[in-house]
């Protein structure tokens, strides 16, 4: 079993916290807060039990008696039908919907209000977070002994027919797309996962574990923008949720000077897209990140 949330992070390993670290939370992540994306909103209509039972199993292989749930306040037949299912036992919590609501260090601050430090884990603040569908996935495993060999994906976009597809990992993006009612006018771009943290793929390509979309994009779309100088605005920064420099950091990064960029904290960034999507400029600066992080962790120097 692997995560759900799109990194794949191996579940065992966050069922494996070090000994010193006191765990006293599980939070269950249904904040599916990109664009597009309803996958995680359909399994928590289909299967609400199925996903409990797998977080009391998480629960009671860390020896945690907190369990709560979090979900968007735009999903409000989830949250009504997860309350009445738990009846009491789990607390299911309503979050405010904004992004990135959903990656993890956000999360544990809207629920908990507990920071996770820069460069360190949620078990640091003593939490253990998963995602609805890696809790689905656990009780598929424990339950019926059926391991991960499906997963559901919103196939939406400029396709005929949007669906979350039921799909078997391994299924090519292309025969998910086809049981869609195929493309809507000339596809420009698919991409795998959402409009902000998604990367651009072939039609070929199969299904993952961290596949939770395929976004198809017409011509109409997508605007190909001319990259401009910076004009130190400073817009990147105030977007950014991690409170990190995306100007100062894509300048040291076609400098090549990983050190620096590490000084300045470049590991810490999530790949949330924020400062891209605000920058007038067009200035590429999650590819500029992502390629930093990148060239630091095989520079081997990713602990920094
Ligand atoms: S992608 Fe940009 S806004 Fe998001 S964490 Fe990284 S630097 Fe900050
Ligand atoms: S938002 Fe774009 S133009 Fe403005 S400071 Fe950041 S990188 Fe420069």
């Amino acid at each position: 079993v692997a995560g759900f949330g799109g990194a794949a992070f191996p579940t065992h390993v966050k069922l494996s916290p070090p000994k010193e670290k006191k765990i006293d939370v599980v939070i269950i992540n249904g904040a599916e807060c990109e664009p597009y994306i309803t996958a995680d909103h359909r399994l928590m209509l289909e299967e609400g039990e199925k996903i409990l039972k797998g977080a009391r199993i998480v629960a009671g292989l860390l020896g945690v008696e907190r369990i709560i749930l979090a979900i968007e306040n735009n999903k409000k037949d989830a949250l009504d039908y997860l309350r009445s299912l738990s009846n009491g036992s789990i607390d299911v919590v309503s979050l405010k919907t904004k992004y990135p609501q959903g990656d993890e260090r956000h999360l544990i601050k809207a629920v908990l209000n507990r920071e996770v430090p820069r460069g360190g884990l949620p078990f640091d603040v003593g939490v253990v977070v998963h995602n609805i569908g890696t809790a689905k996935a656990i009780y598929d495993a424990v339950y019926q002994g059926i391991p991960l060999v499906e997963r559901v994906v919103t196939v939406t976009g400029d396709v005929h027919v949007p669906k979350n597809l039921l799909a078997r990992i391994g299924t090519p993006f292309s025969h998910l797309i086809e049981e869609c009612g195929g493309f809507k006018g000339e596809a420009k771009k698919i991409i795998s996962g959402g409009p902000m943290m998604g990367i651009a793929q072939y039609k070929d390509v199969p299904v993952v574990k961290g596949t939770s979309c395929v976004l198809v994009l017409n011509e109409q779309r997508v605007k190909i923008a001319e990259e401009k100088a910076c004009i130190r605005c400073g817009k990147c920064i105030e977007a950014c949720p991690m409170g990190l420099m995306p100007t100062v950091l894509a300048a040291l990064v076609r400098k090549k000077s990983f050190d620096t960029a590490l000084e300045y904290s470049i590991m810490s960034c999530d790949d949330c897209g924020c400062c891209a999507y605000v920058c007038p400029s067009n200035i590429p600066l999650v590819q500029l990140l992502r390629y930093g992080k990148v060239c630091s962790r095989s520079l081997g120097k990713e602990s920094r």
